[in-house]
């Protein structure tokens, strides 16, 4: 075989991972691997000694478990960075978990999808943070642009485009043309605010404490948004408010709607909002094409044709909603320069020392 500089010079580089920094996920995709890690966003700190207990799954079981002394943090929970030294931690540990035995001379080329309302600093703070972990090249894009970029929606052409990223902490609506965002709008009425409604619900309709690991499972496990021909129902644990004992309660798909009628309405009038913001022309693709859901809640039965009745458009749900950041991140670091205009350029950074 001829000696080639490029492949033999590739020998040295790091893999090129795809990272999806959500609120509640994070994803890791290796170029040639495909999806490696799926872990919950959670880390777990020894406050007395500062020291990353754990990240992950095993972080998460603590969750509402922890004694005094550990405390397990979600840093991105309302799409915010809500602790850098933990989220700093945690790409460390993801860079490190993806690069495996395989450590190369050079580290990898790392495209890191971050939540779209987050500001300079924290994107700096971001870039700094898997820089740190070795990485050779740094790319930040918003988690929309990647998830329509992953769904293989065509985000450079001169189509509009709208995409809804249904995730923990933060729903993000986005409408994209010629790789930019024409028009977008966060809100946190996502799937913490839906457990949090059932647990609100449960409160005073049953009188009746639940964790919001129970409220989760119920969620997914009775949420029909459009109902069946027969009613689905999970039987739930909790504290009866009064007597302080534990109690058991049945929970119905009915009980979910009612819980969630309220936070439905104002995500539909989040995204009607964003149209009223998009320009006509981009607006008539909108109205043809239809939106394109994804995130951990697009996969709530029902929630795409309660949209559709609410919007009076198409509502589609991409293919594997969970990956679609993760798979675009992934297929950026393939083709960097093809989407230089789509990424969170480095001028956008501010230091976080000089603010
Ligand atoms: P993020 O991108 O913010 O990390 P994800 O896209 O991973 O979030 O979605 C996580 C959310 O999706 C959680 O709130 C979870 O409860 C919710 N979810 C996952 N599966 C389902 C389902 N089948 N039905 C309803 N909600 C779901
Ligand atoms: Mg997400």
């Amino acid at each position: 075989m001829k000696w080639n500089p490029l492949s033999y010079s590739r020998a040295f580089l790091g893999n090129d991972i795809g990272i999806d920094l959500g609120t509640a996920n994070t994803l890791v995709y290796v170029r040639g691997k495909g999806v490696i890690i799926n872990e919950p966003s959670v880390v777990a700190v020894n406050q007395k000694t500062g020291q990353v207990v754990a990240v992950g799954k095993e972080a998460k079981q603590m969750l509402g478990r922890t004694p005094g002394h550990i405390r397990a943090v979600r840093p991105l929970q309302g799409g915010v960075i809500s602790d850098f030294e933990v989220t700093e931690e945690m790409l460390a540990y993801l860079i490190r978990k993806a690069e495996g035995s395989n450590k190369k001379l050079f580290g990898p080329r790392v495209v890191i999808g971050i939540p779209s309302n987050i500001t300079n600093v924290e994107s700096r703070a971001v870039r700094d943070a898997a820089q740190n972990a070795g990485a050779r090249e740094v790319h930040i894009v918003e988690e929309p642009m990647a998830g329509a970029v992953g769904a293989r929606l065509p985000v450079q052409e001169p189509i509009g485009t709208m995409v809804i990223d249904i995730g923990g902490g933060t729903t993000d609506i986005a409408v994209i043309s010629l790789g930019g965002i024409v028009s977008s709008k966060m809100t946190t009425v996502a799937g913490d605010r839906f457990n949090n409604d059932i647990i609100q619900y449960v409160r005073s309709e049953f009188k009746t404490i639940i964790g919001e690991k129970t409220a989760e499972d119920a969620k997914i496990a009775v949420a029909r948004l459009v109902p069946g021909d027969v009613p689905v129902e999970k039987t739930i644990r909790g504290r009866d408010i009064v007597s302080g004992l534990p109690r058991e309660i049945t929970l119905t798909d009915m009980h979910v709607r009612e819980a969630l009628t309220a936070s439905l309405e104002s995500l539909a009038d989040a995204i009607k909002e964003v149209v009223e913001m998009t320009p006509p022309e981009i607006l008539g693709d909108v109205m043809q094409r239809g939106v394109f859901l994804f995130g951990g809640g697009a996969l709530f039965p029902g929630l795409p044709r309660t949209f559709e009745r609410m919007l009076g458009v198409p509502v589609h749900v991409v293919q594997d909603p969970l990956t679609a950041v993760v798979r675009g991140a992934g297929m950026i670091t393939e083709n960097v320069p093809f989407y230089e205009n789509i990424l969170l350029s480095h001028a956008d950074d501010i230091s976080p020392s000089l603010t």
